[in-house]
């Protein structure tokens, strides 16, 4: 016999949904992941400087995003690559989160640092490169805050569920799972995004699951198409790297999308999103725009 999805993934039993756990819904300032609105959290790959971070927060807040995103501590595939402005960019993204009213979502790398980005973040992102990092998630967990867990580059679903269940073994039920692209034998594109994870994902666990097309794809001409068949395959919301001026960008600008190019990204989803019968913010005119454009 054919064994079942709750088999097969036994060993995450908290993560899957149960009669008990249908939808956990993740409460960030005044609004829900995984509720009944769409959340895009945008921002730079990396904080580099108040200018930069304030006129994205405000450009994506126009657009339509909720939450700031931006890394002050940067896990880099180079030791020689730019690093992350650390507790400046923290106080960064603090400032940029009052004047803009947007949550914070940044990184957090290491155990000793959870504490100290905890007080300036909404939420912990976890990356992709430290998934498996057990005392990293305990010690994310043990904070409070909510834990954007990136799925790692050579992690299966299961492996992802393991690190969630992690994190849920520890107290804190409020983990948002994350697809950001897995590596294949595929090397035209920066990852392969695994767009079946996001429906298993979203079939088979109670979590908000988030769709980061920018790291899948690592070109920003593929970032729009990426996030419409990720709206169309069920996520709750997008990671996506947007910057003032991507070419200058001190980290990930080959797939940061500039400001015109957030706003059409946004305007392309909203088609998809009207047909899973979404609400989001600027609600009124704009999905009366979407149901025109799909009839
Ligand atoms: C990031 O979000 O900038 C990042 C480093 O992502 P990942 O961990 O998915 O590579
Ligand atoms: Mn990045």
């Amino acid at each position: 016999m054919r064994e079942t999805w709750t088999q097969r993934f036994a060993e995450s039993p908290d993560v899957l949904k149960s009669k008990r756990r249908q939808h956990t819904v993740v409460k960030v300032l005044d609004f829900e992941i995984g509720g009944d609105e769409f959340i895009t959290m945008a921002g730079p790959c990396s904080v580099e400087t108040e200018f930069q971070l304030m006129a994205t927060a405000n450009r994506v807040r126009r657009g339509g995003a909720r939450i700031l995103r931006g890394g002050a501590f940067k896990p880099r595939s180079s030791p020689y690559s730019f690093q992350g402005l650390g507790i400046d960019g923290l106080r960064m993204l603090a400032c940029a989160r009052n004047e803009s009213g947007l949550a914070v979502v940044t990184e957090v790398i290491s155990e000793d640092d959870v504490s100290l980005v905890a007080e300036y973040a909404d939420i912990l992102q976890i990356g992709a490169r430290n998934m498996e990092n057990y005392s990293l998630l305990e010690a994310a967990a043990l904070s409070g805050r909510p834990v954007l867990l990136k799925r790692g580059m050579a992690a299966t679903i299961a492996d992802l569920l393991r690190s969630a269940q992690c994190i849920l073994d520890n107290g804190n039920p409020n983990v948002i799972l994350c697809e950001r692209g897995i590596r294949t034998f595929e090397t035209a594109m920066r990852n392969t995004f695994d767009v079946a994870a996001i429906a298993l994902l979203k079939q088979i666990s109670h979590l908000p699951v988030i769709a980061d097309p920018s790291h899948a794809a690592g070109h920003r001409d593929l970032v729009p198409a990426l996030a419409r068949i990720a709206v169309a395959a069920g996520a709750d919301g997008l990671l996506v790297e947007v910057h003032p001026n991507p070419d200058k960008a001190w980290s990930d600008g080959e797939q940061s999308l500039d400001f015109a190019g957030f706003d059409e990204m946004m305007d392309g989803i909203e088609p998809y999103l009207a047909l899973r019968g979404y609400r989001y913010s600027q609600c009124e005119t704009a999905c009366s725009k979407a149901i025109e454009a799909v009839g």
